[in-house]
């Protein structure tokens, strides 16, 4: 790629728009377009990360690292700068519209009893686990009339899977979890055909920037269990979406020194102890400490939870975990 293709994409992606769709919020305005908030590439506890809008640049007082949008990619998402150019043009296709879709689908979550009633059901009820995973729900048969008249074509919306080819709006009825470049819909009908997610790629880790400077971290296969963990206090857990990681995820896991607890499904044909295994060999040979949670048969960690399983006996889990 040459200069004038990076400076494009650049002055295509602004930083603070870049930085607010992966859910960073600015603490405190300064003068000149600047901002200070949290910054979201080490644990800060005060205001460390200051933005400026009018260059597009970041700096951190925290951790000493600053740039461009591109930089800020690189240290975010943990890859090499050619990477960090291919997400952050294939971005640029959807990602504010996802982020649009997303913001949309969090105005409904509580105009439908249905979809809290479902939360409730699967055992997420606090309001900052909510706002934490910034959970909406598509009702179905409204967001590409909202998209429509905020003035995206429908060819864009077709594009990003969030409308069918037959022009109607691929969730409906369905509990949604925005994820890096992509949106999870789990349907709340058991007979609706499962397709969570929309085309592309399912990202990295769940929330792995909040998670990686933990010396221990819990990985669980889908988003109801790390729901129900972080609920009951575990905020150093992650999530795969899946038993089977993706070449960035497995890289995540590896990128420094911390103990890994393998906390999948105990399925009664054993596929979800199968899978973390060979998870649990792949990641020693690569130098991680791994540790297997063995959880109670036919369960799950969202299950485990809400047939009242409580945070001092699944601590006992992590302890009793080899
Ligand atoms: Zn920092």
């Amino acid at each position: 790629m040459n200069r004038q293709a990076l400076d494009d994409l650049k002055q295509q992606i602004p930083l603070m728009g870049y930085l607010q769709a992966n859910d960073w919020h600015p603490a405190r305005p300064l003068s000149h377009g600047r901002w200070m908030g949290l910054c979201p590439l080490h644990g800060d506890h005060k205001p460390s990360f200051l933005v400026d809008s009018n260059k597009d640049l970041f700096y951190c007082y925290g951790c000493g690292r600053g740039g461009d949008v591109i930089r800020f990619a690189e240290l975010y998402h943990q890859v090499r700068f050619s990477q960090a150019v291919a997400l952050l043009r294939q971005w640029h296709g959807v990602g504010p519209l996802l982020h649009e879709a997303a913001r949309f689908y969090r105005t409904q979550l509580h105009r439908h009893g249905e979809a809290v009633a479902y939360l409730y059901e699967r055992g997420i009820r606090s309001p900052e686990l909510i706002e934490h995973m910034r959970i909406g729900y598509a009702p179905g048969g409204c967001l590409r009339g909202w998209l429509t008249q905020l003035g995206y074509p429908v060819q864009a919306l077709r594009q990003a899977g969030l409308v069918a080819a037959a022009g109607y709006d691929t969730y409906r009825h369905r509990v949604v979890f925005p994820l890096e470049g992509n949106l999870y819909g789990r349907s709340l009908s058991a007979t609706a055909p499962p397709h969570p997610f929309l085309p592309g790629a399912k990202g990295g880790l769940y929330a792995w920037y909040q998670v990686r400077s933990y010396p221990e971290v819990i990985l669980v296969e889908g988003l109801f269990d790390y729901a129900a963990l972080w609920q009951a206090g575990f905020h150093n857990v992650t999530c795969s979406m899946g038993t089977n990681l993706n070449a960035r995820q497995f890289r995540q896991l590896c990128d420094g020194p911390r103990t890994v607890y393998l906390a999948f499904d105990a399925d009664r044909n054993g596929s979800g102890q199968q899978a973390a295994q060979s998870l649990a060999c792949r990641l020693t040979e690569e130098g991680v400490n791994v540790r297997t949670v063995v959880l109670p048969e036919g369960h799950d960690p969202n299950s485990f939870f809400v047939r009242d399983g409580d945070a001092h006996q699944f601590q006992s889990l992590l302890e009793a975990a080899q």
